[in-house]
Protein backbone atom coordinates (compact mmCIF):
# COMPACT_ATOMS: atom_id res chain seq x y z
CA UNK A 1 0.00 0.00 0.00
CA UNK A 2 0.77 3.55 -0.69
CA UNK A 3 -0.41 7.13 0.62
CA UNK A 4 -1.74 8.35 -2.30
CA UNK A 5 -2.51 7.48 -5.67
CA UNK A 6 -2.06 10.03 -8.68
CA UNK A 7 -4.34 9.29 -11.68
CA UNK A 8 -3.41 11.27 -14.78
CA UNK A 9 0.09 12.50 -14.77
CA UNK A 10 -0.26 15.07 -17.47
CA UNK A 11 2.19 18.58 -16.64
CA UNK A 12 -0.53 19.13 -13.54
CA UNK A 13 -0.64 15.28 -11.93
CA UNK A 14 2.95 15.19 -12.78
CA UNK A 15 3.89 18.35 -10.54
CA UNK A 16 1.32 16.84 -7.78
CA UNK A 17 2.91 13.41 -7.68
CA UNK A 18 6.49 15.19 -7.22
CA UNK A 19 5.82 17.45 -4.65
CA UNK A 20 3.66 14.54 -3.01
CA UNK A 21 6.83 12.44 -3.19
CA UNK A 22 9.69 15.15 -2.22
CA UNK A 23 7.17 15.75 0.94
CA UNK A 24 7.78 12.06 1.67
CA UNK A 25 4.88 10.39 0.74
CA UNK A 26 4.23 7.19 -0.80
CA UNK A 27 2.92 7.51 -4.14
CA UNK A 28 1.18 5.25 -6.64
CA UNK A 29 0.99 6.64 -9.84
CA UNK A 30 -0.88 6.20 -13.31
CA UNK A 31 -0.68 7.24 -16.63
CA UNK A 32 -3.33 6.25 -19.71
CA UNK A 33 -0.14 6.67 -21.68
CA UNK A 34 2.62 4.79 -19.80
CA UNK A 35 5.77 6.57 -20.56
CA UNK A 36 4.64 9.53 -18.84
CA UNK A 37 4.72 7.75 -15.63
CA UNK A 38 8.76 6.87 -16.10
CA UNK A 39 10.41 9.42 -14.86
CA UNK A 40 8.12 9.92 -11.24
CA UNK A 41 9.28 6.04 -10.98
CA UNK A 42 12.79 6.85 -11.05
CA UNK A 43 12.27 9.20 -8.08
CA UNK A 44 10.47 6.93 -5.88
CA UNK A 45 7.25 6.47 -6.99
CA UNK A 46 5.29 3.09 -7.31
CA UNK A 47 4.35 2.69 -11.12
CA UNK A 48 0.38 0.81 -11.71
CA UNK A 49 -0.37 -0.95 -14.64
CA UNK A 50 -3.78 -0.27 -14.44
CA UNK A 51 -6.22 2.45 -13.33
CA UNK A 52 -7.82 -0.48 -10.93
CA UNK A 53 -4.15 -1.39 -9.67
CA UNK A 54 -3.83 2.59 -8.68
CA UNK A 55 -7.33 3.01 -7.18
CA UNK A 56 -6.42 -0.36 -5.06
CA UNK A 57 -3.09 1.07 -4.15
CA UNK A 58 -3.89 3.96 -1.08
CA UNK A 59 -6.64 5.02 0.77
CA UNK A 60 -6.91 8.80 -0.73
CA UNK A 61 -6.82 8.38 -5.10
CA UNK A 62 -5.68 12.16 -6.83
CA UNK A 63 -7.69 12.23 -9.96
CA UNK A 64 -6.02 14.73 -12.65
CA UNK A 65 -7.13 14.24 -15.54
CA UNK A 66 -8.19 16.39 -18.75
CA UNK A 67 -11.72 17.13 -18.08
CA UNK A 68 -14.99 15.73 -16.66
CA UNK A 69 -15.59 12.60 -19.49
CA UNK A 70 -12.08 11.68 -18.68
CA UNK A 71 -12.74 11.45 -14.87
CA UNK A 72 -16.03 9.45 -15.79
CA UNK A 73 -14.09 7.10 -18.73
CA UNK A 74 -11.23 6.42 -15.85
CA UNK A 75 -13.40 5.97 -12.36
CA UNK A 76 -16.45 4.53 -14.30
CA UNK A 77 -15.14 0.88 -14.80
CA UNK A 78 -13.65 1.26 -10.91
CA UNK A 79 -16.00 2.40 -8.84
CA UNK A 80 -16.60 -0.56 -7.09
CA UNK A 81 -13.17 -0.86 -6.13
CA UNK A 82 -12.81 3.24 -4.98
CA UNK A 83 -15.54 2.23 -2.12
CA UNK A 84 -14.43 3.05 1.79
CA UNK A 85 -11.67 5.41 -0.30
CA UNK A 86 -11.36 9.16 -0.77
CA UNK A 87 -11.37 10.28 -4.46
CA UNK A 88 -9.64 13.72 -4.37
CA UNK A 89 -10.55 15.26 -8.21
CA UNK A 90 -8.81 18.20 -9.46
CA UNK A 91 -9.43 18.10 -12.77
CA UNK A 92 -11.38 20.90 -14.29
CA UNK A 93 -14.63 20.92 -14.07
CA UNK A 94 -18.14 22.90 -14.20
CA UNK A 95 -19.61 23.02 -11.10
CA UNK A 96 -22.59 20.94 -11.86
CA UNK A 97 -20.08 18.27 -13.64
CA UNK A 98 -18.30 18.71 -9.98
CA UNK A 99 -21.77 18.06 -8.23
CA UNK A 100 -22.64 14.97 -10.59
CA UNK A 101 -19.09 13.09 -9.70
CA UNK A 102 -19.56 14.12 -5.98
CA UNK A 103 -23.35 12.42 -6.40
CA UNK A 104 -21.65 9.19 -8.36
CA UNK A 105 -19.36 8.91 -5.72
CA UNK A 106 -21.68 8.90 -2.87
CA UNK A 107 -23.18 6.48 -4.53
CA UNK A 108 -20.78 4.34 -4.48
CA UNK A 109 -19.58 4.91 -0.94
CA UNK A 110 -16.68 7.24 -2.13
CA UNK A 111 -15.68 10.01 0.54
CA UNK A 112 -15.67 13.04 -2.59
CA UNK A 113 -13.45 16.58 -2.50
CA UNK A 114 -13.43 18.66 -5.64
CA UNK A 115 -10.34 20.77 -6.11
CA UNK A 116 -9.81 23.60 -8.37
CA UNK A 117 -6.23 24.70 -9.08
CA UNK A 118 -5.17 28.11 -9.09
CA UNK A 119 -1.92 27.90 -10.00
CA UNK A 120 0.40 26.54 -13.09
CA UNK A 121 2.17 23.38 -12.43
CA UNK A 122 5.79 25.21 -11.53
CA UNK A 123 3.71 27.02 -8.51
CA UNK A 124 3.02 23.34 -7.15
CA UNK A 125 4.74 22.78 -3.68
CA UNK A 126 4.75 26.56 -2.60
CA UNK A 127 2.30 28.57 -0.83
CA UNK A 128 2.49 30.97 -3.63
CA UNK A 129 -0.86 29.07 -5.41
CA UNK A 130 -3.97 28.50 -4.45
CA UNK A 131 -6.57 25.48 -4.66
CA UNK A 132 -9.83 25.69 -3.65
CA UNK A 133 -11.97 22.84 -2.47
CA UNK A 134 -15.08 21.95 -1.77
CA UNK A 135 -17.22 18.80 -1.04
CA UNK A 136 -16.58 16.28 2.19
CA UNK A 137 -15.55 18.41 5.09
CA UNK A 138 -14.25 15.47 6.45
CA UNK A 139 -12.37 14.63 4.28
CA UNK A 140 -10.81 17.87 3.67
CA UNK A 141 -9.63 17.92 7.60
CA UNK A 142 -8.23 14.63 6.87
CA UNK A 143 -6.57 15.51 4.32
CA UNK A 144 -5.23 19.05 4.93
CA UNK A 145 -1.71 18.29 5.82
CA UNK A 146 -0.97 16.80 2.42
CA UNK A 147 -3.40 19.06 0.29
CA UNK A 148 -1.17 21.85 1.57
CA UNK A 149 1.91 20.33 -0.01
CA UNK A 150 0.91 21.40 -3.06
CA UNK A 151 -0.49 25.19 -2.32
CA UNK A 152 -2.24 27.27 -0.07
CA UNK A 153 -5.61 25.65 0.79
CA UNK A 154 -9.54 26.87 1.34
CA UNK A 155 -12.24 25.00 1.96
CA UNK A 156 -14.93 26.71 0.21
CA UNK A 157 -18.22 24.30 1.50
CA UNK A 158 -19.62 21.13 1.64
CA UNK A 159 -22.07 21.78 -1.82
CA UNK A 160 -18.83 20.29 -4.07
CA UNK A 161 -19.71 22.79 -7.12
CA UNK A 162 -18.67 25.66 -5.26
CA UNK A 163 -14.44 25.32 -5.62
CA UNK A 164 -15.48 25.22 -8.97
CA UNK A 165 -17.52 27.88 -9.70
CA UNK A 166 -15.17 30.37 -8.04
CA UNK A 167 -12.66 28.94 -9.63
CA UNK A 168 -14.15 29.53 -13.27
CA UNK A 169 -15.68 33.03 -12.22
CA UNK A 170 -12.19 33.59 -11.49
CA UNK A 171 -10.83 32.46 -14.86
CA UNK A 172 -13.58 34.35 -16.52
CA UNK A 173 -12.27 37.83 -15.26
CA UNK A 174 -8.52 36.70 -16.25
CA UNK A 175 -9.22 35.47 -20.10
CA UNK A 176 -11.49 38.87 -20.34
CA UNK A 177 -8.60 40.83 -19.62
CA UNK A 178 -6.39 38.87 -21.72
CA UNK A 179 -8.65 39.41 -24.66
CA UNK A 180 -8.75 42.86 -23.86
CA UNK A 181 -5.25 43.31 -23.93
CA UNK A 182 -4.86 41.80 -27.35
CA UNK A 183 -7.86 43.90 -28.72
CA UNK A 184 -6.18 46.91 -28.02
CA UNK A 185 -3.15 45.42 -28.92
CA UNK A 186 -4.63 44.54 -32.36
CA UNK A 187 -5.97 48.38 -32.73
CA UNK A 188 -2.46 50.21 -32.14
CA UNK A 189 -0.92 47.89 -34.65
CA UNK A 190 -2.07 49.52 -36.69
CA UNK A 191 0.84 52.54 -36.26
CA UNK A 192 3.15 50.24 -36.00
CA UNK A 193 3.21 49.94 -32.00
CA UNK A 194 4.38 45.89 -31.46
CA UNK A 195 2.43 44.02 -28.87
CA UNK A 196 5.41 44.39 -26.41
CA UNK A 197 5.24 47.59 -26.78
CA UNK A 198 1.81 48.29 -25.54
CA UNK A 199 2.12 45.67 -23.06
CA UNK A 200 4.43 47.55 -21.47
CA UNK A 201 2.10 50.43 -21.49
CA UNK A 202 -0.92 48.45 -20.59
CA UNK A 203 0.37 45.70 -17.57
CA UNK A 204 1.13 49.00 -14.90
CA UNK A 205 -2.35 50.70 -16.14
CA UNK A 206 -4.25 47.54 -15.60
CA UNK A 207 -2.45 46.78 -12.76
CA UNK A 208 -3.54 50.28 -10.78
CA UNK A 209 -7.21 50.30 -12.32
CA UNK A 210 -7.56 46.61 -10.16
CA UNK A 211 -7.82 49.15 -7.18
CA UNK A 212 -11.28 50.05 -8.18
CA UNK A 213 -12.59 46.56 -8.19
CA UNK A 214 -13.57 47.23 -4.53
CA UNK A 215 -16.04 50.20 -5.29
CA UNK A 216 -17.64 48.56 -7.70
CA UNK A 217 -18.01 45.33 -5.63
CA UNK A 218 -19.07 47.78 -2.70
CA UNK A 219 -21.61 48.76 -5.26
CA UNK A 220 -23.05 45.46 -6.03
CA UNK A 221 -22.99 43.95 -2.88
CA UNK A 222 -25.29 46.94 -1.50
CA UNK A 223 -27.53 46.88 -4.79
CA UNK A 224 -27.62 50.61 -5.31
CA UNK A 225 -26.70 52.14 -8.52
CA UNK A 226 -27.53 55.40 -7.66
CA UNK A 227 -24.78 55.70 -5.13
CA UNK A 228 -22.94 59.13 -5.42
CA UNK A 229 -19.56 59.56 -6.85
CA UNK A 230 -19.64 56.64 -9.34
CA UNK A 231 -18.91 56.68 -13.29
CA UNK A 232 -22.58 56.82 -14.97
CA UNK A 233 -23.66 54.63 -18.10
CA UNK A 234 -24.04 57.86 -20.14
CA UNK A 235 -20.10 58.61 -19.13
CA UNK A 236 -19.50 55.15 -19.66
CA UNK A 237 -21.15 55.15 -23.49
CA UNK A 238 -17.90 53.36 -25.38
CA UNK A 239 -19.54 53.54 -28.96
CA UNK A 240 -16.33 55.92 -29.85
CA UNK A 241 -14.48 52.97 -28.59
CA UNK A 242 -16.08 50.32 -31.04
CA UNK A 243 -15.89 52.63 -33.83
CA UNK A 244 -12.20 53.28 -33.59
CA UNK A 245 -11.37 49.87 -33.23
CA UNK A 246 -13.82 49.63 -36.75
CA UNK A 247 -11.43 52.54 -38.07
CA UNK A 248 -8.66 50.13 -37.95
CA UNK A 249 -10.08 47.17 -39.58
CA UNK A 250 -9.86 45.71 -36.16
CA UNK A 251 -13.08 43.39 -35.05
CA UNK A 252 -14.34 45.15 -32.27
CA UNK A 253 -15.93 42.04 -30.27
CA UNK A 254 -14.62 42.47 -27.09
CA UNK A 255 -15.13 45.67 -26.69
CA UNK A 256 -19.01 45.62 -28.55
CA UNK A 257 -20.01 43.36 -25.39
CA UNK A 258 -19.38 45.37 -22.74
CA UNK A 259 -21.25 48.25 -24.77
CA UNK A 260 -24.07 46.21 -25.45
CA UNK A 261 -24.47 45.27 -21.99
CA UNK A 262 -24.10 49.39 -20.94
CA UNK A 263 -26.93 50.02 -23.66
CA UNK A 264 -29.17 47.61 -22.64
CA UNK A 265 -29.24 49.26 -19.29
CA UNK A 266 -29.10 52.52 -21.04
CA UNK A 267 -32.03 51.45 -23.29
CA UNK A 268 -34.25 50.70 -20.01
CA UNK A 269 -33.77 54.33 -18.78
CA UNK A 270 -31.06 53.96 -16.25
CA UNK A 271 -28.26 55.79 -17.33
CA UNK A 272 -27.64 58.12 -15.11
CA UNK A 273 -26.81 54.90 -12.84
CA UNK A 274 -23.31 53.91 -12.27
CA UNK A 275 -21.62 51.66 -14.40
CA UNK A 276 -21.92 48.72 -12.28
CA UNK A 277 -25.29 48.04 -13.35
CA UNK A 278 -24.32 45.80 -15.93
CA UNK A 279 -24.38 43.27 -13.27
CA UNK A 280 -28.18 43.86 -13.86
CA UNK A 281 -27.99 42.86 -17.94
CA UNK A 282 -25.82 40.12 -16.85
CA UNK A 283 -28.28 38.35 -14.08
CA UNK A 284 -31.24 39.33 -16.36
CA UNK A 285 -29.73 37.59 -19.67
CA UNK A 286 -29.63 34.16 -18.28
CA UNK A 287 -31.37 31.90 -16.21
CA UNK A 288 -29.03 28.98 -14.63
CA UNK A 289 -29.53 26.18 -16.60
P1 LIG B 1 -2.26 17.65 -19.74
O1 LIG B 1 -2.85 17.86 -21.09
O2 LIG B 1 -0.81 17.90 -19.55
O3 LIG B 1 -2.58 16.16 -19.26
C1 LIG B 1 -3.85 15.62 -19.43
C2 LIG B 1 -3.91 14.31 -18.70
O4 LIG B 1 -5.21 13.73 -18.84
C3 LIG B 1 -2.90 13.28 -19.25
O5 LIG B 1 -2.45 12.50 -18.16
C4 LIG B 1 -3.80 12.47 -20.18
O6 LIG B 1 -3.32 11.17 -20.41
C5 LIG B 1 -5.06 12.41 -19.36
N1 LIG B 1 -6.24 12.08 -20.14
C6 LIG B 1 -6.85 12.83 -21.10
N2 LIG B 1 -7.95 12.20 -21.56
C7 LIG B 1 -8.03 11.02 -20.88
C8 LIG B 1 -8.93 9.94 -20.90
N3 LIG B 1 -10.01 9.94 -21.71
N4 LIG B 1 -8.70 8.88 -20.08
C9 LIG B 1 -7.63 8.89 -19.26
N5 LIG B 1 -6.72 9.88 -19.19
C10 LIG B 1 -6.93 10.93 -19.98
O7 LIG B 1 -3.13 18.54 -18.73
P2 LIG B 1 -2.70 19.11 -17.30
O8 LIG B 1 -1.99 18.07 -16.54
O9 LIG B 1 -2.09 20.44 -17.48
O10 LIG B 1 -4.14 19.37 -16.67
C11 LIG B 1 -4.82 18.36 -15.96
C12 LIG B 1 -6.02 19.03 -15.28
O11 LIG B 1 -5.53 20.05 -14.40
C13 LIG B 1 -6.97 19.71 -16.29
O12 LIG B 1 -8.30 19.52 -15.92
C14 LIG B 1 -6.57 21.18 -16.17
O13 LIG B 1 -7.63 22.06 -16.50
C15 LIG B 1 -6.20 21.27 -14.69
N6 LIG B 1 -5.34 22.42 -14.44
C16 LIG B 1 -4.16 22.58 -15.12
C17 LIG B 1 -3.39 23.71 -14.97
C18 LIG B 1 -2.12 23.91 -15.72
O14 LIG B 1 -1.56 25.03 -15.64
N7 LIG B 1 -1.59 22.90 -16.40
C19 LIG B 1 -3.84 24.80 -14.05
C20 LIG B 1 -5.05 24.51 -13.34
C21 LIG B 1 -5.78 23.38 -13.55
P3 LIG B 1 -2.38 10.85 -21.68
O15 LIG B 1 -0.98 11.21 -21.26
O16 LIG B 1 -2.58 9.41 -21.90
O17 LIG B 1 -2.87 11.70 -22.83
Amino acid sequence: MTDVSVLGLGAMGSALATALLGAGRSVTVWNRTPDRAAELVTRGARGAGSAREAVTASPVVIACLLKYASVRDTLGPVADDLRGRTLVNVTTTTPNESRQLAAWAAEFGVSYLDGAIMAVPAMIGSREGQIFYSGSRKAYDALLSTLDIWATSEFHGEDAGRASLVDLAMLSGMYQMFAGFIHGAAMVAAMGMSASEFAARQAPFLSAMTQGLGGYAEVVDGGDYTVPGQQSLDFSDLSHLVRASEEQGVDPAPIAAVQALISRQIDAGHGSEGFARIYESLRAAHPAT
